[in-house]
């Protein structure tokens, strides 16, 4: 439904308030910071996003890959109406570094920051090989997949891919690794963690066994 009605231009303009004069800085244009500046811009904020990305939507963007969620026509159309609102986005900034929070409120004028920096580093299990060629965290397998097209031949940052490919876990991330590694052509898979996996946490969709061809799985 929500496609539909972008794809007809048929969304109701958002009531905006009048500016308030009030500046409000956020950090990180992942889902929480996107909906916090649409809620204060509606409010008469004056909003600022600082994403250290090349590219906004955090985890929308480099994440969840394009098969579940597609970046030009939802991840790109949801923030192109954050921005319609008034909301500036400014990339490859990142607080902390190339400025902090401190001047921006002492110096820049914001009067509040809204950190929306996300959860993105991976829990590593402290276990022998982990740190072998060709083990990765399914953040960096993810990110070089959907972030720096490791897919593409004709991108300069490819990923190493074995022949058999095992995913550690059964939510909604080892999934979307487990089903990017099969459209990279990983030919046999499996997945481990099985005891957890019917109760791990994770979409409806992922419940279907992704498209093996002729692969072996866990659950
Ligand atoms: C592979 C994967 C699949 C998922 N699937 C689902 C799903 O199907 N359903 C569901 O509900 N949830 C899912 N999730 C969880 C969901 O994506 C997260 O809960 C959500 O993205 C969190 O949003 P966020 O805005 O808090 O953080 P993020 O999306 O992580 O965004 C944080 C942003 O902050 C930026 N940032 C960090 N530090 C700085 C800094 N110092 N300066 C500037 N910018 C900074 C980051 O670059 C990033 O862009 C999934 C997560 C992953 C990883």
């Amino acid at each position: 439904m929500a496609d539909w009605t972008r794809e007809q231009g048929k969304a109701p303009a958002a009531a905006i308030a009048p500016s308030n004069g009030k500046k409000v800085a956020i950090i990180g244009s992942g889902p929480s910071g996107l909906a916090c500046a649409a809620d204060l811009a509606k409010l008469g904020y004056d909003v600022t996003i600082f994403e250290a990305l090349h590219r906004p939507g955090g985890v929308l963007e480099y994440g969840i890959p394009e098969f579940r969620l597609p970046k030009d026509k939802v991840v790109a159309a949801e923030i192109e109406a954050v921005k319609a609102l008034g909301v500036k986005i400014e990339l490859d900034v990142i607080i902390g570094r190339t400025v902090t929070i401190d001047s921006l409120m002492d110096e820049e004028g914001y009067e509040a920051v809204f950190v929306g920096s996300g959860a993105g580093l991976p829990r590593f299990m402290g276990i022998p090989g982990e740190n072998a060629n060709g083990v990765f965290s399914a953040n960096e397998f993810l990110t070089r997949n959907n972030l720096m097209k490791a897919f593409r031949p004709d991108y300069l940052t490819p990923i190493h891919a074995g022949k058999q490919c095992v995913v550690v876990g059964g939510g909604n991330v080892a999934m979307d690794a487990a089903r990017t590694a099969v459209r990279r052509g990983r030919r046999r898979q499996r997945r481990h963690g099985c005891r957890a996996y019917r109760a791990a946490p994770r979409r409806r969709d992922h419940h279907r066994l992704p498209p093996y061809r002729g692969g072996t799985s866990c659950p």
